[in-house]
């Protein structure tokens, strides 16, 4: 023998040759595990375009540009420039592509409506990303090429060829968030095989792709010593993550809830309000949806532990800034106009992320927190009453320092002491924080004497430990990588030198303080595998992630414990 190479395959390919490798006893399981590349299971679940297609459109010369690949899987669809539009033609029937400059909060309802969605700017963290991937939506991000003209709705693309060629409203366009490429035109798409089964399309005895993967990652149980949770704001992606086997959830996201239907109006209302008793009045009305929700995701992960965290984004997100929306707000609310602008001009921020946010909501406006305990609690005691097993974590996100945590922590206890004396119910629930402020990290012992649990948002704590911008960065962090400054996207896999030894100062901090603290980490990097190696090593005891990255998540913490 000269000479060995690995064969190229694809990533369903090398999952069949490894389990079958094991049935047929040429190599073990714990090998087996070795063998599948963890990233290359997205591509396995995630709706593809049919390969011949695709080269005709590379040879009508209809391939645009690319940029990140920000969330696995094809679509293809008419392109709208705003949320409202893809909404609308989702009621009619037609599928779209979502393509704006970046995204935002407001722009939640158009991503859930659209097939896929296209950012000229933005990182593997960007809103559009880190949104997207929750959904499950193909996204591509970053695209430097486009110029986006959202108010004319159209947009210019620079091909890589040196054309430029305009796309407007209604045109037809195609993006493969696996690859980050971008074509013009329809091209066909199918759901994966793994996916029709586990959607009941196919018997799961009809596919060998989806045995094999169900055995496949049975196996991984049986190695790794991380637990999997994930990320989920809702009662529908808490469902999904249990099917992929995760373990709890690690974070939710509260404010996501705010953007549905009607709910956005009362929320700016509480918003706009100007005296605490204006403010209450709109929590009440906001405090059934909570509820509703939490007893929807509660039920769904019976018996698991489930990490609710409190409002944290700035305020401004959820009030309209352009003069049209701000005129329906002021017909709808009844609000004085010039009212209306006093107000939203005031919650500008030259830095909203370093800006009014997080625990500093809660700081400001107890209120709101008060709300936010009442309807976790509630619908815990609900949900105990129909004798269902419930777990609230209750987390408080941006704490930097003690008395922040302190000051939110008293409100917590004293609101939930409240719900449970009405309701002649005690539930177990536990209160913890983010660490995602450096200042957090440095300060761990002092915060570990209040908090039961950290969970590392590593999203923030990369964003502030190394002043990268996480909505930003991409400009200049493309140079970085192609000088080698950073091996990776310190978005996408942790700066393990840098902040990942701020976890592992908070880590060795907050044990001292509090030996049996639980940890775990919420940001994206939960998702990724060379991260999970690391924070498999420093002991992290979860880490938690989109509910279709759960299956990657607990194969690389099978790889975790093989290779670490
Ligand atoms: C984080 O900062 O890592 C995190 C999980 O919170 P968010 O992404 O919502 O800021
Ligand atoms: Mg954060």
């Amino acid at each position: 023998m000269l000479q060995t190479r690995s064969g190229k395959r694809t990533g369903v390919a090398a999952l069949r040759m490894a389990v079958e490798m094991v049935e047929e006893g040429l190599i073990d399981k714990r090998t087996a595990l070795i063998r599948v590349d963890p990233e290359s299971i997205p591509s396995m679940l995630a709706p593809v375009f049919d390969l011949d297609e695709k080269k005709k459109a590379v040879k009508e010369k209809r391939y645009l540009t690319k940029g990140l690949n920000a969330g696995p899987g094809a679509a293809s669809g008419k392109v709208v420039f705003d949320s409202w539009n893809a909404q609308h033609k989702k009621i009619k029937g037609e599928k779209t592509i979502l393509v704006r400059m970046e995204t935002s909060p407001e722009d939640i309802a158009g991503m859930e409506a659209a097939e896929g969605i296209l950012t000229a700017r933005g990182g593997m963290t960007s809103h559009a990303a880190v949104v997207a991937r929750g959904m499950n939506k193909p996204c591509v991000v970053g695209c430097s090429a486009l110029h986006v003209e959202e108010r004319s709705q159209f947009m210019a693309v620079a091909t890589e060829d040196g054309r430029s060629v305009i796309v407007r409203e209604g045109d037809f366009i195609s993006i493969d968030g696996t690859t980050g490429e971008v074509l013009l035109g329809s091209l066909q798409t199918k759901p994966s095989e793994i996916q029709q089964v586990l959607d009941g399309v196919i018997p799961g005895d009809d596919s060998q792709i989806a045995k094999n993967f169900t055995k496949f990652m049975g196996w991984t149980d049986e190695v790794r010593t991380l637990q999997i949770r994930t990320n989920a704001d809702t009662p529908r992606d808490s469902r999904i993550a249990r099917i992929f086997g995760a373990q709890g959830i690690g974070l939710c996201r509260t404010e996501h809830m705010f953007f549905e239907g009607e709910r956005i109006s009362v929320m700016q209302e509480m918003i706009l309000a100007d005296t605490v008793e204006a403010r209450e009045k709109a929590l009440a009305k906001l405090l059934p949806y909570q509820r509703e929700d939490f007893i929807g995701i509660f039920e769904a992960m019976e018996g698991l532990p489930v990490t609710i965290r409190l409002l944290d984004p700035p305020l401004h997100e959820f009030v309209p800034h352009d003069e049209g929306h701000m005129g329906e707000l002021a017909q709808k609310s009844g609000i004085d106009l010039d009212k209306i602008r006093i107000r939203i001009e005031a919650l500008k921020e030259q830095n909203p992320m370093l800006g009014h946010r997080g625990c500093r909501l809660g700081v400001t406006y107890p209120e709101i927190t008060r709300m936010q305990v009442r309807a976790i609690i509630e619908a815990a005691v609900a949900v105990k009453k129909k004798g269902k097993s419930v777990y609230p974590e209750i987390m408080v996100p941006l704490v930097g320092h003690i008395k922040e945590f302190v000051h939110q922590k008293e409100i917590i206890e004293a609101t939930a002491q409240t719900v449970m004396r009405e309701a002649n119910t005690r539930v177990d629930f536990t209160i913890g924080t983010m660490i995602e402020v450096p200042r957090a990290a440095l300060v761990a012992d002092q915060i570990a004497v209040e908090a039961k649990f950290f969970s590392f948002g590593t999203n923030d704590l990369t964003q502030m430990g190394m002043g990268f911008s996480r909505d930003d960065a991409d400009k200049f962090l493309r140079d970085y990588l192609r000088l080698g400054f950073y091996e990776r996207n310190p978005f996408q896999s942790i700066d393990q030198e840098g902040v990942g030894e701020l976890v592992k100062i908070a880590i060795e901090k907050g044990r001292k303080t509090r030996p049996d603290i639980k940890l775990g980490v919420c940001g994206e990097h939960g998702g990724d595998p060379t991260s999970i190696m690391f924070f498999h090593k420093i002991g992290l005891q979860y880490v938690s992630c989109s509910p279709f990255r759960v299956a990657v998540a607990r194969a690389a913490a099978a790889r975790a414990v093989l290779l670490g």
